[in-house]
């Protein structure tokens, strides 16, 4: 549907008939391609965020959409109560992309949190021989994993969990990024499983000390205990690597990932293990009417393809590092700090005169490039992998040119 509505209208009535659950920046966006997004005035935006890094192969990526249209017009949906002509295929072709046994499919990133902590519990009392009801897995400080209650029983954070109880039990909180706080708490034999972002995202892009993950992943080992590593949004070649862990040899035994798992143009998530944790969980003990669908099959498929074809992880990490560089030798009392992966990246804004981060982002917003704070100071930096070096040097131009206009 092409619409007459103007931005102003438009955002009047999301906020008249929709929830009010997100603050957006005042822009309101019809049409993407590549590392742009233009907005329904016709403004072009560099696109910082990328849907939370689902969108690392671009937008509306000719590959991956015209998968999604054949197969839309062919088949959409038939429930796993029947087999599919996609499914069997994909989930070849994922198995053997990210080098597990068995993949278990489905549709948001939160999904596939539940179900790795399902499963994780499944092994602990069919593998490990943990009492029933007593497994325990352990989460960090920070961590932000999805919006189920039972995900938000997992949180340390207010906003997230406020008002929602009573929540789900079978949680520790350990620090993050603390190898002596994770010894610690895998003393307890009913530890089955620690689930950690590689690089805490949504926190603020928060990078663990080198040798963080590796260390963890062999305490867990030495325990019996499963390193459950959610990839939801550093996975898929956004941190430079095809998965974060990938930067420290660390192989998860769950691995979870969603977001750019399709490229951004449909909601399909991913669980991988294998066969001795996966077959744990017997037919009729888990699904969803959607995962596993033809489109999303064929489109996930399309969108790893691309990640490999276009060297995406390659990319990620050699524009990182300019990113980085620019920003961290550029001058300004507002940028505190600059810290990332890859295209994963983060600065920290000190505020000036009452301008904080979100000054900032309306002001990069008026000069062509779109980012968000998360948490008050924090702007994440992440556009889609497929920007050239010339379009991310005349981003960055366009980020100093904000900030600088505060001073
Ligand atoms: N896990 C991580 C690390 C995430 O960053 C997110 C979303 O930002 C999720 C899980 C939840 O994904 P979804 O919003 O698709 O449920």
């Amino acid at each position: 549907m092409t619409t007459k509505l103007s931005s102003k209208e438009l955002m009047q009535l999301e906020d008249k008939y929709g929830a009010h659950n997100y603050h957006p920046l005042p822009v309101v966006l019809a049409k993407g391609e590549g590392p742009y997004m233009w907005d329904v005035e016709g403004k072009r935006y560099f696109d910082f965020l990328s849907a939370y890094s689902a969108v690392n192969q671009g937008h509306c990526h000719p590959k991956i959409v015209n998968a999604m249209y054949d197969q839309a017009k062919t088949l959409t949906l038939t429930s796993r109560a029947f087999y599919n002509d996609q499914l069997g295929p994909y989930e070849k072709y994922i198995t053997e992309f990210f080098g597990y046994d068995k993949v278990l499919p489905m549709n948001s990133g939160a999904e596939a949190d539940e179900t790795a902590l399902k499963l994780c519990r499944k092994w602990a009392y069919q593998k490990k021989g943990v009492p029933e009801n007593q497994a325990k897995i352990l989460v960090c400080e920070g961590n932000f994993h999805g919006r189920t209650i039972t995900i938000i029983s997992m949180s340390s954070d207010p906003d997230a969990f406020n008002d929602y109880g009573p929540f789900t039990p079978g949680f520790e909180t350990i620090p993050y990024n603390d190898i002596t706080a994770l010894e610690k708490a895998l003393e307890d034999p009913n530890v089955a499983g620690f689930l950690v972002e590689p690089i805490q995202g949504e926190a603020g892009v928060y990078v663990p000390d080198a040798g963080y993950l590796k260390k963890a992943s062999e305490l867990c080992k030495s325990k019996n205990v499963l390193f459950i590593a959610d990839e939801v949004q550093t996975g898929i070649a956004r941190t430079g690597r095809l998965l974060a862990c990938d930067h420290e040899d660390v192989k998860p035994d769950i691995l979870i990932l969603g977001k750019a798992l399709s490229g951004g143009v449909f909601p399909v998530s991913a669980v991988l293990a294998n066969d001795n944790i996966m077959l744990c969980i017997k037919p009729g003990e888990h699904g969803s009417t959607f995962g596993g669908n033809p489109i999303a099959a064929r489109v996930a498929m399309a969108a790893l393809e691309v990640v490999k074809d276009e060297k995406l992880a390659e990319k990620a990490e050699y524009l990182g590092k300019i990113f980085r560089d620019e920003l961290t030798n550029f001058k300004s009392d507002m940028v505190e700090l600059v810290r990332g992966k890859g295209l994963l990246n983060a600065i920290i804004i000190k505020p000036k005169n009452g301008k904080e981060a979100w000054d900032v982002c309306v002001k990069m917003a008026e000069n062509g490039l779109l980012a968000k704070p998360t948490h008050q100071h924090i702007i994440r930096f992440a556009p889609p992998l497929v920007i050239t070096e010339e379009q991310m040097r005349e981003a960055i131009e366009i980020i100093k040119k904000s900030i600088l206009s505060f001073s």
